[in-house]
């Protein structure tokens, strides 16, 4: 494919402003892309240069694409810099520049999308010495060759400013689209559709069933997803060989899984209700970590499936040590532990340990324990279907003997006083409560379905457990917040549906000031000129930014209002926070693990029940 196609391609995009016609756009770039471009093309619209787990970060200053800019135009870096001041983008400073460009070498040609993700990827990976002069002349061969549209997108990737808002479920909702007509012709998959078709007695047969046949695609492409967290990869396999192809994703150490995530219930009554006999666990608040081995390469990732191995040496030392397989992935929670006192550093402490710098020293004064609580995969074997109370047993045979690595404290229980009792004996440690989990239930991979349940101690106020809501926007500080540029934040739920963020909250309490420094630092990075195309909100900041962090909040009690779009009916008010206050920045969660609009509405409900007694 050429680059110029990718390029009309984005430019289409950004144009758009409703996620139906994103999908439709993005159905039609992947029918044209062949099955050896596609991973790129994938890679390069979420703004990336290979799976988010690789981090590859090209990390090119604006100073060194302003010389590229000049390099490849004629221009002078003064002039380019002056523009640069004037516009505030230099995406729109190339495209601009190139259209008037005073030279052009003799060596420009058609730039294909192959040519500019392997300069893109060189220019990330060059060290060195001289390598800054390298990465200038890279992109300067490639704005060399490129129109002045192309030039656009070329200078936005390396800065890491192409936000094209796009979503990864809507990147597979537009492979559901796409491979539409090669469903409808497979026997099975149809067979399949038409029982729940009939067993539902719908009318409007046809339409119906082809909703419902992509709605079938889109959950298995969803399916591999959650256990192979690269959608370039599976992109690849999608276009070579169809539907058939998600049957060659297979686990693999090295490639991340999607978590798994905690339901809520607010009492102990409620949790042996809902799971009959269960295990009851600690919870512990540090990090959670997923640990592969594969023989002596030892990867781990965060929750947000970063690779974070080298922050922790001692888990991954340990793990060479103590786990007894050639082959593992397991699941835990790292807290640091104090030795002196026997006691678990809080949160705050623990959570230093998530740096780049000053690693080793770290580690000696803050060691952390890995507290176990799932095995996933041991010696080429897929755990994740087996019943809990299975993985537990191995996970156990799987842990030898250590202090760093450990199972988490845990009983098996169907008397909700003993849970009662657990919970309060937990909180009494300092813990931050229980995780109850179905002995039954496989490891669902990234979604939250009653498997493990989470009862946490409560924050003062009404509403008893804490939300966790994407950024969406932020507010000016006025009179003393003035100095910080900052001085509230929109925030939003999740709707899983729709893939959009909902408003629920403005929040201006719970921010210390060395936070609304930071906060603002973080959001002026990721403004947006108008309103992304995933956030519904009617409230308008006065600065929209893609939705990109979560917070953690707690508020006295969650209300109707018509000013939030979280929870909207057709016509009705939306729900939100009353007293909003802002606990903590989670970098730990991605925007779509935040807080979901269902659960909202479920607490909504739950709340109303208890303040009516009913
Ligand atoms: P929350 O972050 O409040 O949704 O609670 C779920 C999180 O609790 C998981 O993602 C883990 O990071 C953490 N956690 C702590 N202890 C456990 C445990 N025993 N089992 C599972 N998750 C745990």
């Amino acid at each position: 494919m050429q680059f110029k196609v990718l390029a009309r391609f984005f430019e289409k995009i950004e144009r758009v402003s409703s996620r139906l016609a994103m999908t439709d756009l993005l159905a039609e770039l992947i029918a044209e892309a062949d099955s050896d471009e596609i991973a790129k093309v994938i890679y390069l619209l979420q703004g990336q240069l290979g799976p988010a787990f690789e981090q590859i970060e090209i990390g090119m200053g604006e100073k060194f694409v302003e010389e590229a800019i000049a390099k490849a135009s004629g221009y002078s870096r003064g002039e380019v810099h002056k523009l640069f001041k004037e516009k505030g983008d230099l995406g729109l400073v190339a495209e601009q520049i190139l259209k008037k460009r005073k030279q052009r070498s003799l060596f420009s040609a058609e730039l294909s999308v192959e040519k500019v993700f392997k300069n893109l990827r060189r220019i990330a990976t060059v060290a060195g010495t001289g390598s800054q002069q390298l990465k200038i002349k890279l992109l300067a061969e490639l704005l060399n060759s490129a129109s002045p549209l192309e030039a656009k997108y070329l200078v936005r990737i390396p800065l890491g400013h192409l936000r094209l808002g796009i979503g990864d479920p809507t990147i597979m909702d537009a492979f559901a689209l796409n491979l539409l007509h090669e469903a409808k012709k497979n026997k099975n998959l149809v067979a399949e559709v038409r029982k729940v078709l009939k067993e539902k007695k719908e009318e409007k047969r046809e339409e119906e069933e082809e909703r419902k046949l992509r709605a079938r695609i889109r959950e298995m492409i969803e399916d591999k997803y959650n256990v192979h967290s690269d959608l370039g990869s599976i992109a690849e396999k999608l276009k070579k060989s169809g539907l058939a192809g998600l049957n060659r994703i297979k686990i693999q150490p090295g490639i991340p899984i999607r978590p798994t995530l905690a339901e809520r219930l607010p009492s102990a009554k409620e949790i042996i209700e809902k799971l009959g006999r269960c295990a009851v666990e600690s919870k512990y608040d540090g990090f959670r970590l997923a640990v592969h081995k594969d023989a002596d390469k030892v990867t781990i990732f965060s929750r947000k499936q970063e690779n974070v191995t080298a922050m922790f040496p001692e888990v991954a030392e340990a793990t060479k040590k103590q786990i007894k397989a050639k082959q593992a992935i397991f699941e835990g929670e790292a807290l640091a532990f104090n030795e002196q006192t026997g006691e678990y550093h809080p949160f705050q402490v623990t959570m230093q340990r998530k740096r780049k710098y000053d690693v080793k020293k770290m580690a000696e004064q803050f060691p952390l324990t890995l507290f176990c609580f799932d095995a996933l995969y041991v010696n080429g074997k897929n755990l994740m279907k087996l019943p809990f109370k299975e993985r537990r047993k191995r996970l156990h045979k799987l842990i030898g003997k250590g202090k760093t690595i450990v199972l988490t404290d845990s009983i098996e229980t169907s008397d909700p006083k003993k849970v009662k009792k657990y919970f309060e004996e937990n909180v009494e440690k300092g813990l931050e409560g229980i995780i109850a989990k179905d002995l039954n239930a496989p490891y669902i991979a990234g979604a939250r379905k009653f498997a493990w349940i989470k009862l946490k101690r409560s924050y003062r106020g009404e509403l008893s457990d804490s939300i966790d809501t994407v950024i969406i926007g932020y507010f000016k500080g006025r009179g003393q917040r003035a100095k910080f540029g900052l001085g509230a934040l929109l925030t939003a739920v999740y709707d899983k549906k729709e893939d959009s963020f909902k408003s629920i909250a403005k929040i201006g309490t719970g921010m210390s000031e060395e936070q609304l420094g930071k906060l603002h630092k973080m959001l002026s990075k990721i403004k947006q000129s108008k309103k992304p195309v995933r956030v519904e909100s009617e409230l308008k900041p006065d600065f929209w930014v893609e939705p990109k962090y979560v917070i953690e909040v707690i508020a006295d009690e969650i209300t109707r209002s018509p000013v939030h779009s979280a929870g909207k009916g057709q016509g009705g008010a939306g729900l939100a926070l009353r007293f909003p206050r802002m606990v903590r920045i989670r970098s730990d969660r991605k925007p779509d693990e935040a807080t979901s609009v269902e659960e909202v509405a479920a607490m909504f409900k739950k709340q109303r029940h208890v303040k009516t007694g009913a």
